[in-house]
């Protein structure tokens, strides 16, 4: 249906309403994602603020499909791109952040690291470990993602997002339907901020946690390199990357991909790698995993776009 609205135009961008935010044609994506790798989104749009991408939403035509994207640190993008419009909200606007004593409200677009000063200057503790998580604010949330015991569904209070009638509500944690890695919260949610509750502590004991985890992440996970962090998600009680080391998979290679060898659930793109490579690479763990344990992984990396 989308194909054949768009074969009537001369391009997607003809269709789309005039915006106070910005518009790219062709927007390489490869650019905006840790991999680096993955083909062009036929347009990026970035809105202006609330109000624009309100009525972006509002006035699109229904065919068009619109993705959102973050800091692009949980996503392999497919070398032939992505249909539509792809969204991504890294105006001043949805960079906001503002502390009132007891919760601290973050926009979607602030990069977690970017609270680091934050927490201190402020004395917030209990907020430290998304400071190590790569990525932005509204990723976080969708991916409620987690690490050093802690998870975003411990923390987040509510949220505000805007439906695809550009309506906005204030959600509350439990409507997220937080699990391991995930939510199930409507994929036409586009999170615009969220609100976290924070614990005093004092600046010397978060520098120390910040350092910790900073050390923790240097000594056990290729952090330097493009990835995605870990690529598939721990089965129950088990660790997805002693699974993918015991069925031999350290070392494998498609093309460009590769295992790290310092993290086995980590994949590489080592220079050259396209898409393609990564995923099939990963296919083929998935395939050794489940030929030595019978374990079949489930991809936490989400896989958007299509072939080339
Ligand atoms: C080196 C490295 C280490 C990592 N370590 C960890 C770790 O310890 N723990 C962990 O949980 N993850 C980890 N990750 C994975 C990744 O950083 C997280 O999943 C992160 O939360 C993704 O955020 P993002 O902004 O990059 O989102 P993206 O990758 O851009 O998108 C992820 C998903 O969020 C959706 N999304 C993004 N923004 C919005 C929005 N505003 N509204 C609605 N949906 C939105 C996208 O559509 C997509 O489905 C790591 C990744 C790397 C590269």
């Amino acid at each position: 249906m989308f194909e054949s609205f768009f074969a009537s135009k001369n391009s997607l961008l003809e269709s789309l309403p005039e915006v106070r935010g910005k518009y790219i044609e062709n927007a390489k994506l490869s650019k905006h994602t840790w991999f680096g790798v993955g083909g062009p989104a036929e347009v990026m749009y970035i809105p202006e603020d609330e109000e624009d991408l309100k009525l972006f939403l509002l006035k699109k035509p229904d065919v068009v499909p619109v993705t959102v994207i973050g800091g692009g640190s949980n996503l392999l993008i497919r070398d032939g791109g992505i249909l539509g419009v792809v969204i991504k909200l890294d105006s001043q606007f949805f960079k906001k952040i503002e502390f009132d004593g007891s919760y601290l409200t973050v926009g979607a677009g602030v990069k977690n690291s970017d609270l680091k000063k934050v927490l201190i200057e402020n004395e917030i503790g209990g907020l430290e470990f998304i400071t190590s998580v790569p990525g932005r604010i509204g990723g976080l949330l969708r991916t409620n993602a987690g690490c050093f015991g802690n998870n975003v569904s411990n923390v987040l209070v509510k949220a505000r997002i805007m439906n695809d009638w550009g309506e906005i509500y204030e959600v509350e944690k439990e409507d997220f339907n937080f699990s391991y890695r995930s939510s199930t919260f409507p994929e036409n949610w586009i999170i615009l901020d969220a609100t976290f509750e924070c614990a005093k502590k004092e600046k010397s004991e978060i520098k120390k946690i910040l350092d910790e985890q900073k050390k923790y992440r240097e000594e056990h996970q290729p952090i330097n390199k493009r990835t995605a962090g870990s690529t598939f998600k721990n089965p129950e009680g088990l660790s997805a990357w002693k699974l993918i080391q015991d069925a031999g998979c350290q070392g494998l290679k498609v093309g460009g991909a590769e295992v790290s060898d310092k993290h086995a659930n980590f994949l590489i793109n080592s220079g050259n790698a396209t898409a393609q490579d990564i995923e099939e690479l990963g296919e083929l763990i998935v395939e050794k995993v489940k030929e030595k344990t019978s374990i079949v992984l489930e991809w936490e990396v989400r896989r958007m776009g299509v072939k080339k």
